[in-house]
C-alpha cells in the first residue's frame, strides 16, 4: 500500500493574531490551510508549525519527516533565520522535499534563494492591495496537469490582492494557472519549478484578509499540488560524501 504523503504546514502566524485577519482565520491561517488536507486519507498532516517556534518549527527532524512543505508567510519574511532557510533549501535540493509556496511566500527567504530572486516586492513585479480586494479569475492553462485535475476551466476568487506581470521570476518549467484581474492585469498564478531532486509550486492566490483558503476549489489545488510535489518513492538520496549508491568509489590507482 502506498505510504501517506507527509505534509508540514508552516505559517508565520503574525497578522492572523489580530484584526482584520483574526476574524477571517480565527484558528490561525496554519490551521485552515492544514484543514485542506485533514480527512483525506492519502495525506498525513505531520506537522503544523509557526515562525515563533524554536527554529521556526522547522528542525532537521521535522524536515526529515516531511514530503511536502506548504508555506504561507508575509511580514516576517525578512526576519526568518538564514540557517533554517538553508536547511529547507537543502532538504528540497538533496532530499526531494516538495515546496508549495502560497501568495506572499514567494518573498520568503528559502523560496527567493532557491529560485535566485532578489528579496524585494518592488523588484519582483506588479501588485495592488485594496481593502475591498479585486476579483481574480484563475484560468487553467494546463488542463492535463495533475495540479489542475478535477477543476473546470477556471476558478473564480471573489476578492484577492492583485499580483500581476511582469513577475521577474525564472521561466517556470510549467505554468498551470494564469490569472485575470478585474483591473485588467494578468499574472502567472500557478508555476511549477524543479530544483535538484525537488519540485516546487508557486500558487499566488491567498491574501490574508480574504477567506480564500476555505474555498473548496483552492483546497483541491493544494491537495493536487501536494500529490504532485511529493518525492517519488525510492528517490535516491546521497550519503554524507555525496555517494549515490553507497558502493566504493572507483579505483583510480591505475592513474599515475
Ligand atoms: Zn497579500
Amino acid at each position: 500500500m502506498k505510504e501517506k504523503t507527509r505534509i508540514t504546514v508552516f505559517c508565520e502566524h503574525n497578522q492572523d493574531r489580530r484584526e482584520p485577519v483574526k476574524s477571517v482565520y480565527p484558528q490561525g491561517m496554519h490551521e485552515t490551510i492544514a484543514d485542506a488536507f485533514r480527512g483525506h486519507k492519502e495525506f498525513d498532516v505531520a506537522h503544523v508549525v509557526t515562525q515563533d517556534m524554536p527554529e521556526h518549527g522547522l528542525t532537521a527532524e521535522v524536515l526529515e519527516r516531511t514530503d511536502v512543505l506548504v508555506w504561507w508567510s508575509h511580514l516576517d519574511n525578512p526576519i526568518f533565520d538564514d540557517a533554517v532557510a538553508d536547511r529547507v533549501i537543502k532538504r528540497v535540493i538533496e532530499g526531494g522535499m516538495g515546496f508549495l509556496s502560497l501568495h506572499s511566500s514567494i518573498f520568503s527567504k528559502p523560496w527567493q534563494k532557491i529560485l535566485g530572486i532578489y528579496y524585494d516586492a518592488g523588484a519582483w513585479g506588479r501588485f495592488r492591495t485594496m481593502p475591498k480586494g479585486e476579483k481574480q479569475r484563475v484560468w487553467v492553462s494546463a488542463p492535463g496537469h495533475p495540479i489542475t485535475a478535477g477543476l473546470g476551466e477556471y476558478i473564480d476568487i471573489p476578492r484577492d490582492e492583485m499580483y500581476g506581470e511582469p513577475q521577474l521570476i525564472p521561466e517556470p518549467d510549467r505554468t498551470v494557472f494564469i490569472s485575470w484581474w478585474e483591473g485588467g492585469e494578468v499574472g502567472r498564478s500557478g508555476c511549477v519549478f524543479e530544483r535538484g531532486r525537488g519540485k516546487l509550486f508557486q500558487f499566488t492566490p491567498g491574501h490574508e484578509e480574504f477567506p480564500i483558503f476555505y474555498q473548496e476549489e483552492v483546497r483541491l489545488v493544494l491537495r493536487n499540488a501536494a500529490r504532485f510535489l511529493a518525492p517519488p518513492p525510492g528517490v535516491i538520496i546521497p550519503d554524507a560524501q555525496g555517494h549515490l549508491d553507497n558502493r566504493p568509489q572507483e579505483d583510480l590507482s591505475h592513474r599515475k
